[in-house]
């Protein structure tokens, strides 16, 4: 029975632990595949997103200013003159600089290569100047250029070249210099707020501008080996990198109007909180498994308990049935023989207990019956057992008991079957034999049925004393 017990508790242990780390592990794969799903598809293009459209927003004012630039009469007149009177010229610059709250603003013509500056400075256009012949060569009206500034916390200041055309002919380029000061603010928000990096780089990879200055020695290749290529070649692209124990996921954007490239990076610990959930997730099944076992067991017991009770106790009258009764009075026996003790066995018969079924029913003789039986254990007691020997037949086992004791039990239950109030009064007959140390179990019950007989036949009622083994 307890291997059984043994054996149904491990197999209910081992099920519901592979159930729990099973449902355990598999929510966390489909947590995790849905957060990198989340934040590959959703979180980082939606940066990138806001980012592109709030660069745009921030260009347009500078545009349509350089545009306004570019075709006013003022300048158009002032580049026709052959002899030009630059007071008026840096005044409008001025003017138009501080109008517009920009950083610069310039004017650089074509014909003399001069580079005039709000600020009343005038230069030569040099080659380090690529913007200019970048501008030139290109088919656009305008073209955006990134400065950096490494004096200035390496804010970006972004220039609209936007040329000048009078008759189908260029004569300059001109343009205003603002700072991106409202897109570092929002880079920084999600690089603090979503731990995101947000930077930008040119075609040929560099780096052009970014918020973080862990990020000088920045190199694509190093940074994502024979991705970076690829990264390059593609208007958008994602890529998920290991990386010691963190997962890279980054995002790519071509900014066709700048010629940049847009990229958003997010880091995700690979001992996030979702492993945190799993373990959770497992401790808690291992307490509920430990509650439904200790549970199980309290079941198991309290069924083993009703199932002991049925195989061993007769239903109707509470006392041994005879399957119970038998190894009972084996160990009995033996022990009177090893331990040369007296033992007794009592035979009790109701007397014409047919008549009191028949005449009242047996609902009537079944209550008799019960009430035989506490009649007999109440006075038994401690003195030994009572067995049901089959229908209104009873054995009463005594151990360590002398003849003559067992004689009076017999005789104290004659007497409170006749005190006592039950539906119908019944009388018994008892018929006692006394074990003898070389007597068989079978022919202890012999005698002792022979001493039952023997008191029917003498009238009922009355114990018998079976003749000496
Ligand atoms: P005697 O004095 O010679 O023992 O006569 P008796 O009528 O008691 O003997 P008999 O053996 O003829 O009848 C026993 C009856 O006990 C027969 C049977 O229907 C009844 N009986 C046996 N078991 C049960 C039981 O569980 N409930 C009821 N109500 N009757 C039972
Ligand atoms: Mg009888
Ligand atoms: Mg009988």
């Amino acid at each position: 029975m307890t291997q059984t017990r043994y054996r149904y508790n491990f197999i209910l242990t081992v099920l519901l632990l592979a159930g729990f780390i099973f449902t355990s592990w598999f929510s966390l794969i489909i947590a995790k595949q849905s957060l990198f799903r989340g934040i590959e598809n959703d979180a980082l293009p939606l940066t990138s997103h806001l980012i592109h459209t709030d660069l745009q927003k921030q260009l347009q004012a500078p545009i349509i200013i350089s545009s306004q630039m570019a075709n006013n009469t003022f300048l158009h007149t002032w580049l026709a003159q052959p002899e030009k009177d630059t007071t008026f010229l840096f005044e409008y610059l001025r003017q138009t600089r501080s109008d517009f709250d920009a950083v610069t603003s310039f004017l650089a013509t074509s014909h003399d290569q001069a580079y005039y500056r709000y600020d009343g400075s005038t230069t030569t256009l040099s080659k380090q100047d690529t913007w200019y012949q970048d501008t030139m060569d290109n088919d656009a009206l305008y073209t955006l250029n990134v400065d950096l500034d490494p004096r200035d916390d390496h804010q970006a200041t972004i220039f609209v070249n936007h040329k000048i055309i009078v008759n189908n002919q260029v004569m300059g380029i001109t343009g205003v210099g603002i700072k991106l000061d409202h897109l570092k603010r929002l880079i920084d928000k999600y690089q603090h707020t979503y731990d995101r990096k947000v930077y930008f780089i040119d075609h040929k990879g560099r780096l052009l501008f970014y918020n973080d200055a862990t990020f000088a020695d920045y190199s694509l290749n190093d940074k994502f080996g024979q991705h970076g290529t690829t990264l390059l070649d593609n208007q958008t692209y994602k890529l998920r990198l290991e990386q010691d124990d963190k997962t890279l996921f980054i995002n790519s954007r071509y900014l066709a109007h700048f010629g940049w490239y847009l990229i958003v990076e997010q880091a995700l610990d690979q001992n996030n909180s979702l492993s945190e959930s799993l373990y959770i997730n497992l401790l808690m099944g291992i307490v509920i498994t430990g509650v439904i076992l200790f549970s199980a067991q309290l079941t198991f017991n309290h069924y083993q308990k009703r199932l002991e009770k049925m195989a061993t106790f007769d239903k109707l009258t509470n006392t041994y049935n005879r399957q119970a009764f038998e190894p009972r009075l084996q160990s009995e026996l033996q022990k009177a023989r090893n331990q040369f003790k007296p033992l007794v066995m009592m035979m009790l018969d109701i007397d014409h207990f047919k008549q009191v079924n028949d005449k009242h029913g047996h609902l009537v003789g079944d209550k008799v019956l019960k009430h035989v039986a506490h009649i007999c254990k109440s006075v038994v007691k401690e003195h030994g057992s009572v067995c049901r020997w089959g229908g209104e037949e009873f054995v009463i086992l005594l151990p360590k008991t002398a003849l003559n004791q067992g004689h009076e039990l017999a005789e104290q239950i004659h007497q409170a079957l006749s005190a006592s109030v039950c539906e119908v009064k019944v009388t018994a007959s008892i018929g006692l034999a006394q074990y003898h140390i070389d007597e068989s179990e079978d022919g202890l019950l012999k005698r002792a049925d022979a001493a039952l007989y023997s008191a029917k036949s003498t009238g009922r009622n009355r114990s018998v004393l079976a003749k000496a083994a």
